[in-house]
């Protein structure tokens, strides 16, 4: 099956940081694969924005560079490249600066949607916005989009609302998670509310745990420095790991609305209960004999910040009373694997005997490799020799459900047409962002003042051993790391 491709309106996108790392990694070969996939309509600008003194025909050939670099999927011809590049311009601007702003005014349609994308250093986006509202390049229906992350605690992440509100109307703020943007975290959305199968044994009364894993096999390499100000806390758990929390715990939104699913997410951070230390695992990397250390790589021996994170997390309501969520996320791990784990409980009673052994149903929604879902079931070995049962899983990999993954656009690519198409559903609104900071910052600054020192783990291993330590006292286990 090939997925229907809608053409959204035209439109004027202005990506500030155009030259960026973010620009040309995510976003420009992003925008090249929508524009062959006809969704992007022949009068559509895009517009880089950076203080670089380039012109158009030198960022078009960083912006050819970049395709060549980074487009995974090479469908597209040399000659579609040039069409794209031909609706591409550029205008040099200091975001706290006063040069450029009215060359692109100049630029600037009046007639189409305009978007903002902020691709710079947070720091920069209260300059940005006041700037455009200022010299009255946007307009009561622009929009903007601002990258993670969002504050690094609730002070700040108050502060960054604070700069946007004062100049765009939370309507026109676009937070990006880009991990919203993933097929298969919408079709959890779909896969819950979308069949009576699975709604009615959602519950506390017929689900063990819940496990969600972010594991990367990559350290934090070149960027050492700025991660080690962050740590895995900040930088995957505060944004990304919650949302996928919240949307496997929310209840049932009246309706796929950006309001309606938001303030059901919101309602799921606000119940979740402070967090005890002895459910907290923060680990580093160790040094093996070819790789370095965590602390090596963050430039700092006695650095205190986790490159690996276990937390059990608990949701005070009556869907999930003592029903835990483990999450955790971590690098140099043995597998590069992002998944979510629904663990059924077992049958009340089993009528084959001691000898079946135990087993529970897993609905298991992989994010990475191969989006797809896969439901354990129990079925009967097959031959003869009794009643011997086995777990199989029933598989549902979207490649081969739905035709050709190529089709399927990927995070960065749905989630800038959502702006284009003024849909909010998969952005994050303000008031979540800073709900997830207060719960958050209490344990950051829980084990700051406790002097923790986050455990060693070996490069290559699912984590330390006091993350398997923790589930074990409740007789669990994590679920094995693996693509
Ligand atoms: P980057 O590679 O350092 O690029 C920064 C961009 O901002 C450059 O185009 C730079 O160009 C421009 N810039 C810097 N100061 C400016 C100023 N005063 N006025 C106008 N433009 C200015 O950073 P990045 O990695 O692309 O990250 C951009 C944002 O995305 C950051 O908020 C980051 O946290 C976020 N993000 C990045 C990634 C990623 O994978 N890279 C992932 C998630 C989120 P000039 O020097 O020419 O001005």
């Amino acid at each position: 099956m090939v997925s229907r491709v809608i053409p959204v309106e035209t439109f004027d996108l202005v990506i500030f940081g155009g030259t960026g790392d973010l620009a040309r990694r995510k976003i420009l070969p992003g925008l090249y694969r929508r524009f062959c996939s006809g969704q992007m309509p022949s009068d559509a600008r895009i517009i880089g924005a950076a203080r670089s003194d380039f012109g158009t025909s030198e960022f078009r050939d960083l912006v050819r560079d970049a395709i060549h670099e980074f487009s995974e999927k090479n469908d597209c011809d040399e000659c579609n490249i040039e069409e794209f590049l031909a609706q591409l311009d550029y205008v040099t601007i200091d975001a706290k600066g006063e040069g450029g702003w009215s060359e692109l005014k100049a630029m600037m349609r009046n007639d189409v949607v305009k978007a903002f994308y902020f691709s710079v250093a947070p720091s920069l986006f209260g300059a940005i916005a006041e700037r455009l509202h200022m010299n009255g390049i946007s307009d009561a229906d622009s929009r903007i989009v601002v990258e993670k992350p969002f504050g690094r605690d609730l002070v700040t992440a108050k502060a960054l609302n604070g700069d946007l509100a004062a100049h765009f109307d939370e309507t026109q703020i676009y937070r990006i998670d880009h991990y919203l943007g993933k097929e298969t975290v919408q079709n959890l959305m779909a896969v819950r509310f979308g069949n009576i199968l699975f709604e009615p044994l959602w519950n506390a009364q017929y689900i063990d745990h819940i496990q969600i894993t972010v594991a990367e096999t990559v350290g934090v390499g070149g960027r050492g420095e700025y991660y080690d100000r962050a740590g895995a806390m900040r930088d995957m758990v505060q944004n990304h790991l919650m949302q996928l929390l919240c949307l496997i715990a929310m209840e049932p939104p009246s309706k796929y609305d950006p309001d309606a699913v938001r303030d059901e997410k919101l309602k799921v951070i606000r119940a979740l209960e402070p967090i005890a230390p002895h459910h907290i695992v923060r680990g580093q990397y160790d040094a093996t004999e070819t790789e370095q250390s965590y602390r090596d790589d963050a430039g700092d021996p006695k650095s205190r910040t986790e490159s690996y994170i276990a937390l059990r997390c608990q949701i005070a309501n009556w869907r999930w009373a003592n029903t835990p969520i483990y999450i955790r996320t971590g690098k140099k791990l043995k597998a590069r694997a992002s998944e979510i784990a629904v663990v059924f409980k077992e049958t009340p009673h089993s009528i084959f005997g001691e000898e079946a052994g135990t087993h529970a149903n897993v609905l298991r929604i992989r994010l990475q490799p191969n989006e797809g879902m896969t439901l354990q079931v129990t079925i009967k070995e097959p031959g003869p020799g009794g009643m011997r049962l086995v777990d199989v899983p029933l598989d549902m990999s979207f490649a081969d459900a739905l035709g050709d993954e190529d089709d399927v656009p990927d995070a960065y690519e749905r989630l800038i047409m959502d702006v284009i198409r003024g849909n909010q559903t998969l952005f994050m609104r303000g008031d979540e962002v800073e709900a997830a900071w207060a719960w958050t910052d209490p344990l950051i600054n829980g084990w700051t003042a406790r002097n923790d020192v986050p455990k060693l783990y070996d490069v290559g291993s699912a984590g330390p051993d006091d993350a398997a330590l923790m589930l074990k006292r409740e007789n669990r286990a994590w679920r094995e790391i693996k693509e």
